[in-house]
């Protein structure tokens, strides 16, 4: 019986899926190769040296023909990290690019290089959809990287799901520039096309030039992080070609991290487009999106999906109903990771009575349209006895012109209990800390005016963009 998760592949076609740079590959192509790769895998898990190239896609989709669960590692993970995930995963072999470096602590893994061509050899037989499909590590956002254990049935939920909530389909040509080794990249970004009998255009690096060139040779969709967005924010008001590929688009997709409002609202002036933003998380996949023949609603991640459940629930664990009132946000369903791997004791702690704890605090308004706040552990202020967002400001701090990037976090003080504090990429001369203040109560409230700004060269963020606010203090 054939494998359940890629019925297009099985099927083959001479239609193109997948392209980065020179190499194409076809249905038909892809199937003989990753086909025949998958017969010669061994038993136990594999590791890919994830580089934004089609050999990964090659590796990844024979590992889930073979139904030997797969371990993305980032190309550029340093040598803590790889000790750990090696040591956390135990792979048997690793899957690479022919010709690519890999880091010395990889030399004691057999290594087989990834063909590009191959035989067309028959696909194995169907596999449990419990079965472990990937691990994927989380961003390490707020701590050391999680080994996420995905089941195939995670995976086909999710990108039907989203094929429910974007009208996706075949026709779908995707431009894509995510690394390989994330759940965005990956499993949105290469196994959501290949599902749905769709291309995939990677660009290798991305670039508002790359993305233009791509729309504008007829792909239909932008999967982005918030950077990308926001480059492409910033250039669009003075790019007319760039504006005019943007406005062919059929779908500009962001997620990973909350897009800013400003960046929202530059893109649709120059092009009448609108982002729509989902959100979802490596334990999770994919939880809320705003739909393609919904409402769109800046600055929202919009509705749960088919088949999840989501609640939020405040301090005391009570269920909120009311609008407006913020809550972690708490999921389930058939979108569900199994657990973290040799960590039963945090994935039993992750989990409330069945419901999965995000960690991400939100509000939900009348349509049921979810607004995330920020992070319970970094992005909620305690400060003069009120909980204050950090994205409400960093919102604020972004919409004053000399302001580029924006970050706030919280640190202690002794009589608010926590103070706000705004870190601050200036575009041009630096405004001065009240004119800042100023502006942030004038917007908002006078309790969320920052108290101390600290201005910087550039945040620190993490390979998906994410600011990685421990480094700040937070
Ligand atoms: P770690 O768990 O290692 O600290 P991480 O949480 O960043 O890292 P991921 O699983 O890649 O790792 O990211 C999930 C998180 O990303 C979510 O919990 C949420 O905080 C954030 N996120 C994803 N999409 C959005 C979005 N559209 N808006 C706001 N936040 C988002
Ligand atoms: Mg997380």
């Amino acid at each position: 019986m054939p494998d359940p998760l890629f019925p297009t592949i099985v099927a083959g076609a001479a239609k193109e899926a997948l392209r980065f740079g020179d190499h194409a590959l076809s249905y038909d192509a892809l199937a003989a190769v990753a086909g025949g790769l998958a017969r010669e895998l061994p038993p136990g898990r594999v590791a890919v040296w994830a580089t934004p190239t089609v050999h990964t896609s090659v590796a990844v989709v024979a590992a889930l023909l073979a139904g030997v669960p797969a371990v993305p590692l980032n190309p550029k993970i340093g040598e803590r990290e790889l000790a750990h995930i090696l040591a956390d995963s135990e792979p048997a072999l690793v899957l690479a690019e022919p010709g690519a470096e890999l880091p010395a602590g990889l030399a004691a893994l057999p290594r087989r290089d990834i063909p590009l061509t191959g035989e067309g050899a028959p696909i194995p037989p169907e596999a449990d959809p419990e079965s472990p499909a990937l691990i994927v590590y989380t961003s390490g956002t707020t701590g050391p990287p999680k080994g996420v254990v995905l089941p195939r049935r995670a995976l086909a939920t999710t990108l039907d799901a989203l094929e429910d909530a974007w009208a996706w389909t075949a026709a779908d040509v995707l431009v894509h520039a995510l690394p390989l080794f994330h759940v965005h990249g990956l499993i949105l970004g290469i196994l959501g096309p290949l599902r749905r009998g769709g291309s995939v255009r990677h660009l290798g690096r991305f670039s508002t030039e790359g993305v233009a060139r791509e729309l504008d040779a007829g792909a239909t969709m932008l999967f982005g992080v918030p950077t990308m967005y926001h480059r492409i924010a910033g250039e669009v008001g003075s790019d007319p070609a760039l504006a005019d590929a943007l406005k062919r688009a059929r779908l500009l997709v962001s997620g990973s991290a909350a897009l800013p409002v400003h960046d929202h609202q530059r893109i649709t002036a120059a092009t009448g487009q609108q982002v729509v933003e989902r959100y979802g998380m490596t334990e999770t996949l994919m939880n809320t999106s705003v739909r393609a023949d919904g409402e769109r609603k800046p600055g929202t991640v919009g509705v749960p999906l088919r088949g999840v459940d989501l609640r939020l629930v405040g301090d005391a664990g009570e269920v909120i109903d009311d609008v407006e009132t913020v809550g972690e946000i708490q999921v389930r369903g058939p979108n569900m990771f199994t657990g973290y791997l040799n960590r039963p004791d945090a994935t039993a702690a992750a989990f409330d009575d069945g419901w999965f704890r995000t960690g991400d605090m939100a509000t939900r308004d009348a349509d049921g349209y979810v607004q995330i706040v920020g992070r319970k552990a970094t992005d909620l202020i305690k400060s003069g006895g009120y909980k204050i967002g950090a994205g409400e400001i960093e919102n604020a701090l972004l919409e004053h012109p000399r302001v580029a990037e924006a970050a706030v976090t919280g640190e202690p003080d002794d009589d608010l209990g926590e103070r706000i504090v705004a870190w601050i990429v200036p575009a041009g001369p630096p405004p001065s800390e009240t004119e800042l203040a100023d502006h942030v109560a004038r917007l908002l409230a006078p309790h969320k005016r920052p108290r101390v700004v600290r201005f910087l060269d550039a945040l620190p963020r993490n390979d998906m963009g994410k600011v990685m606010k421990r480094a700040l203090g937070a």
